[in-house]
C-alpha cells in the first residue's frame, strides 16, 4: 500500500481550464517536463519561483511514493530574441558582445543556475538534458513533421505549417485561442519573410554566415526552433504520451501550443495529458522580467545588495514566502511580504524544535489523524500549499499549549504530529530547519539597528558629529543608511 493509494490528486489542467482527478498513465510512476532555462544570463526570482513550484510538485508526487522522472531541460540554442522566428539567438548574442564562445556563456550561467537551486534546496531532476545534444533528434522530427505533410521548406529553412494543421487538429487547444483571431491580430508578413503564413514558426532555420551555433541538416547548415527541442527531449525520455508537463504560464502560448501542435503533427497523438501553468513573480506591480530589467537576482536578495528590500532574507524564509501563495497566483514579491513570511517561518520552524521536548499524556485534545487528512487534502488540492501551511500553523498552536500545559497528546500522537510536520515541512515543502542567529543576517541586521538608533538619539541632541560618524564607518564598512520617510533602512555591498 502506497501513500498515493489513499490520496487522490486535482491538478488543474490548463488544457480543459478544469481541477481534474490525476490518474498516471501507469500506475504508481509520473512522468513530468519542465521547461528549463534559457542560460544567456543569470536566471531572476521570478524563473526561480516557476521552478521553485514545480519543485514543491515533485516532492509531493515522491513524497506520495510515485516514482517519478522529472525531465528540465537547459536551453542552450534555438531561442532567439523574437517569438516571430526573427532576431539573433539569445547565446549567440551574448557570446558576441562578450567576445567568449557561445558554449563559455551556457557553461557559466548553467553552472550558476545550478548554485542558485542548490542554495534554495531544490531537488535535482532525473535528467537535464540540453538542447545542442539533441539536435539529431529534433532533425528526425522536422523529417516526420515533413512526411506527413504539415511543414515545408524554403531556403534551407523549415517551417510548420499552422494551417494546414488547423484543417484537421486545433492549433489553439491549450491557449484557447482560434486561428482566424491570430489571423486577424497578426501583422502581414514584410516580403522579406520565407514563411506562407505569419502564424507559422520555425523548425529549422538556415544559419546566416556569422551565425555560430550551426549543425549540418538534410535543408541547410543551421539551427532547430526553439520550441522543438522540448517535444523532442521530453519524448525522447518520457514517451509520446505522458504525464504532466509544467512551466511559466507565459510559456502556454505559443511555445506549449506549438509543442502540442509539432507532436501531434509527428506522431498523431496528443503528448501530454496534464498541462501546468505557474503564474508570474511581479515586484513593484510589474511582471518581473529579463527584458525589462524588472528583476531581482536571488543573490541580490539572499544577500540584502539590492535597491528594493531593507534586509537581507534567507533562502528557506523565499522559499516559505513562495508556498504561502498558491502556483497558480501572481505573486508580489514585497519587503513587507517577506518580513511577514520571515516572522512565520521562524514560528514554525520554534515550534518543530519545541517538539522533541514535549511530554506525552494519557489523552490527546488535538485529533492528530483528521489534521493529518487536512494537510493532505490541501495538497491534493492542486498543491494548495497555502492552505497546507495554515494547518501547520494550526498544529503549532497546539505544539505551544502543550508546552504550556493548556492542551495534551498521547505519545502515539505526538509521533504521529512529529512525522507529519517533518514530511509537510522538510520534503514537501522544501524548507530546512535554520535558527534566526544561523542566518547571520540577524545578528548583523540587530547591530545595525543599535547604530541607527544611536545615530538618532545623536542628530536629537544635535551632536552631527556623531551621527555622521556613525553613517561614515558603517558606509566604510559596506553598510548604507538610507533615511526615508518610513525610518532609516540599510544595504550591505
Ligand atoms: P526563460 O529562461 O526566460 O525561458 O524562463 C525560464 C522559466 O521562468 C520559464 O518557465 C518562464 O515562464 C519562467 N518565468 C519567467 N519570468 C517569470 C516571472 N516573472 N515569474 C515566474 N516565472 C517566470
Ligand atoms: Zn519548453
Amino acid at each position: 500500500m502506497h501513500l498515493y493509494d489513499a490520496q487522490k490528486i486535482q491538478i488543474y489542467n490548463t488544457l480543459s481550464g478544469q481541477k481534474e482527478t490525476f490518474k498516471p498513465i501507469e500506475d504508481g510512476y509520473v512522468g513530468m517536463y519542465v521547461c528549463g532555462p534559457t542560460v544567456y544570463s543569470n536566471v531572476h526570482l521570478g524563473n526561480v519561483r516557476t521552478f521553485m513550484s514545480f519543485d514543491m510538485v515533485f516532492r509531493y508526487l515522491k513524497h506520495l511514493g510515485y516514482k517519478v522522472r522529472y525531465v528540465r531541460n537547459i536551453t542552450d540554442a534555438g531561442h532567439l530574441e523574437n517569438d516571430a522566428d526573427v532576431g539573433e539567438d539569445k547565446i549567440t548574442k551574448k557570446a558576441r558582445l562578450e567576445q567568449i564562445e557561445p558554449m563559455e556563456v551556457v557553461q557559466r550561467y548553467t553552472v550558476d543556475f545550478h548554485n542558485i537551486l542548490n542554495t534554495f534546496n531544490f531537488l535535482p531532476p532525473s535528467i537535464e538534458p540540453t538542447a545542442t545534444g539533441h539536435i539529431i533528434e529534433q532533425i528526425e522530427l522536422i523529417k516526420m513533421i515533413m512526411d506527413n505533410g504539415f511543414a515545408y521548406e524554403v531556403n534551407g529553412s523549415v517551417y510548420f505549417d499552422v494551417h494546414k494543421f488547423n484543417e484537421t487538429n486545433d492549433y489553439g487547444v491549450l491557449s484557447k485561442r482560434k486561428l482566424e483571431d491570430l489571423i486577424h491580430n497578426t501583422r502581414a508578413l514584410d516580403g522579406q519573410s520565407d514563411k506562407k503564413n505569419p502564424q507559422d514558426f520555425a523548425l529549422w532555420k538556415r544559419a546566416e554566415p556569422q551565425h555560430i551555433m550551426r549543425w549540418p541538416s538534410p535543408w541547410s547548415d543551421g539551427f532547430p526552433g526553439w520550441h522543438l527541442e522540448c517535444t523532442a527531449m521530453s519524448t525522447k525520455y518520457l514517451g509520446d504520451n505522458f504525464d504532466i508537463h509544467g512551466g511559466g504560464m507565459d510559456l502556454k502560448f505559443p511555445h506549449h501550443e506549438c509543442e502540442i501542435a509539432q507532436s501531434e503533427a509527428a506522431k498523431g497523438q496528443t503528448p501530454v495529458n496534464y498541462w501546468m501553468h505557474a503564474n508570474m513573480l511581479h515586484l513593484n506591480g510589474q511582471r518581473m522580467s529579463k527584458s525589462t530589467g524588472n528583476t531581482v537576482n536571488p543573490s541580490e536578495l539572499l544577500s540584502g545588495d539590492n535597491a528594493f528590500f531593507s534586509k537581507a532574507y534567507a533562502p528557506s524564509v523565499i522559499r516559505f514566502f513562495n508556498a504561502q501563495s498558491s502556483y497558480r497566483s501572481v505573486l508580489d514579491l514585497t519587503d513587507d511580504g517577506l518580513l511577514a513570511s520571515e516572522k512565520g517561518f521562524f514560528r514554525l520552524m520554534d515550534a518543530i524544535n519545541l517538539l522533541e521536548d514535549l511530554k506525552p499524556s494519557s489523552e490527546s485534545s488535538f485529533q492528530v489523524a483528521e489534521w493529518r487528512q487536512k494537510c493532505y487534502d490541501a495538497m491534493n488540492d492542486d498543491f494548495n500549499s497555502p492552505i497546507l501551511i495554515a494547518h501547520l500553523f494550526e498544529a503549532a498552536k497546539h505544539i505551544n499549549q502543550v508546552k504550556d500545559g493548556n492542551a495534551s497528546l498521547t505519545s502515539e500522537d505526538l509521533e504521529l504530529l512529529k512525522k507529519t510536520m517533518n514530511a509537510f515541512t522538510f520534503d514537501v515543502l522544501g524548507l530546512v530547519n535554520i535558527s534566526k542567529a544561523e542566518t547571520g543576517t540577524d545578528k548583523l541586521s540587530g547591530a545595525v539597528e543599535l547604530l541607527i538608533q544611536l545615530r538618532q538619539d545623536a542628530r536629537a541632541n544635535k551632536d552631527f558629529a556623531l551621527s555622521d560618524k556613525i553613517r561614515d564607518e558603517l558606509a566604510a564598512k559596506g553598510i548604507q543608511l538610507n533615511d526615508g520617510k518610513d525610518g532609516t533602512t540599510f544595504t550591505t555591498n
